[in-house]
């Protein structure tokens, strides 16, 4: 899964959440998150991110935004 970091934080660009063919963002507190198991890791919002907040969870330092995307996500 994609996953985005505090990068984003109040960024809001919503370049991602237009491009993202199944529509997994959501809105956090104050930046925009990727549900885990709704993502299918096509990786198309990686790039049209003016941040460089989205990054596959295999990347080193991902892991712990990984909960909170999580988190974030499922408030809704
Ligand atoms: Fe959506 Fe694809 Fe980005 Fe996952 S990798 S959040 S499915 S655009």
């Amino acid at each position: 899964t994609y996953v985005v970091n505090d990068k984003c934080i109040k960024c809001k660009y919503t370049d991602c959440v237009e491009v993202c063919p199944v529509d997994c963002f959501y809105e956090g507190e104050n930046m925009l998150v990727i549900h885990p198991d709704e993502c299918i890791d096509c990786g198309v919002c990686e790039p049209e991110c003016p941040a460089d907040a989205i990054k596959p969870d295999t990347e080193p330092g991902m892991e712990r935004w990984l909960e909170l995307n999580r988190q974030y996500s499922e408030s809704w």
